[in-house]
């Protein structure tokens, strides 16, 4: 990829194919390529002076040619919890942030794929700042790499997840470019198995995801009816649930893999028994996962998280209709790095305010 003002190739951007074919225009030997992609993907390096297996005079021929790029970490945060929150300043300034998550025995990070997104679901924090721009390739790579540079133990990242900031299927070139260098053997070398692209509902880029790919599905479905839908989520009016679903009939799902299906439970919205039923017809006959993820609160927002009661009721309902649903515990909420909080905003410091018995994020300017 070419930065403008910088007419250099970016070389994270590049596949394992077109990264060959740029050594061989300038002369080199085919497995240069590959020797560059074990420095930057493997190595993690942030130089061409550190590939030491290359001349001094390759190496500045490199650097001539071409740049590494890299994300300037702003800041980390650490929940309680575990979980980490990165933000990350591009180079044009703007803003982004990726989420680290333990799990039991390994950890999953979490990636944006634009800053800011232009998808406007009504209960998500991302949305209230609008469409920056898409990430390219290289910027959404990067990430997975300066995480793991700050990972005492990188080899336990086993799990991507696009489901940071922005709407991956809205930046399909930016997505699937870096899904390229995190699962190719001479690049991160992730497992297909373990990255799962989320969407809000692109249905024609769901459908060319199923062709081009071989990574897991997950879509944000959030209601189970039209109507409700449209409330929520913008997009809906573009690709109705009829052609939602249909595209993920169609997905293909090799083996024993299912399609996640992300259900934000908002209280007196989608919370009910019907809504739960709703969802049973809806789903039938799909090899489908339900994550419900109890509403997480954004500020000035009025919406709600359902009691754990109802959540228990409307999950009860789901699994004995022989569904997979698990309840999401909320990883980071209280450093804002859980689902639909992630704001890529500098200069704000959130403190916890106890109000009664709850506590809600309250932000106040530095
Ligand atoms: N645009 C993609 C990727 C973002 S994933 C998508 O829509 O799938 C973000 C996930 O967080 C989505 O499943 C979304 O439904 C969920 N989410 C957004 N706001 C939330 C909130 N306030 N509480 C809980 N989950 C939220």
């Amino acid at each position: 990829m070419i930065i403008p003002g910088n007419k250099k190739v970016d070389l994270k951007g590049l596949n394992g194919r077109n990264t060959q074919q740029w050594v061989e225009d300038l002369g080199l030997e085919s497995y240069r390529g590959r020797q560059i992609r074990q420095w930057l993907f493997k190595k993690l390096a942030s130089s061409f002076q550190e590939m030491t297996n290359l001349s001094p005079s390759l190496r500045d021929l490199l650097a001539e040619k071409a740049t590494i790029n890299h994300l300037e970490k702003v800041r980390t945060q650490v929940s309680k919890d575990g979980t980490e929150k990165y933000l990350f300043r591009l180079r044009d300034g703007l803003l982004i942030e990726s989420v680290l998550i333990p799990e039991r025995e390994h950890y999953t990070l979490c990636l944006s794929s634009q800053a800011g997104c232009a998808m406007g679901c009504a209960f998500c924090l991302t949305a209230k700042q609008g469409f920056k721009r898409n990430l390219s390739a290289a910027e959404i790579v990067d990430q997975v790499i300066q995480v793991k540079k700050a990972m005492p133990h990188p080899d336990l990242l086993r799990n991507i997840v696009f489901m940071g900031m922005g709407e991956p299927l809205a930046n399909y070139h930016g997505t699937l470019g870096a899904i390229d260098n995190i699962i190719a053997e001479g690049g991160m070398n992730f497992s297909h198995r373990k990255v799962t692209v989320s969407t809000c509902g692109v249905a024609p880029m769901i459908r060319r995801l199923g062709r081009e790919t071989t990574v897991n599905l997950a879509v944000s479905l959030n209601a189970a009816d039209d109507d409700t839908r449209d409330l929520l989520m913008p997009i809906n009016r573009r690709f109705r649930l009829h052609s939602l679903i249909s595209a993920c009939r169609d997905f293909p799902l090799p083996n024993r893999r299912m399609i996640t299906f992300e259900y934000v439970l908002i209280k007196d919205i989608n919370d009910h028994p019907q809504d739960a039923l709703k969802l049973v017809r809806l789903l039938s006959g799909l090899r489908a996962k339900i994550n419900l993820i109890p509403f997480n609160p954004i500020p000035t927002m009025d919406m709600s998280r359902p009691s754990p009661e109802k959540i228990a009721a409307f999950q009860e309902i789901l699994v004995d209709n022989r569904f997979t649903a698990i309840i999401r515990k909320s990883k980071g909420d209280d450093i804002s790095a859980a689902c639909g909080q992630l704001s890529g905003e500098e200069g704000f410091r959130k403190s916890t305010i106890k109000l009664a018995n709850n506590s809600y994020q309250h932000r106040i300017l530095v």
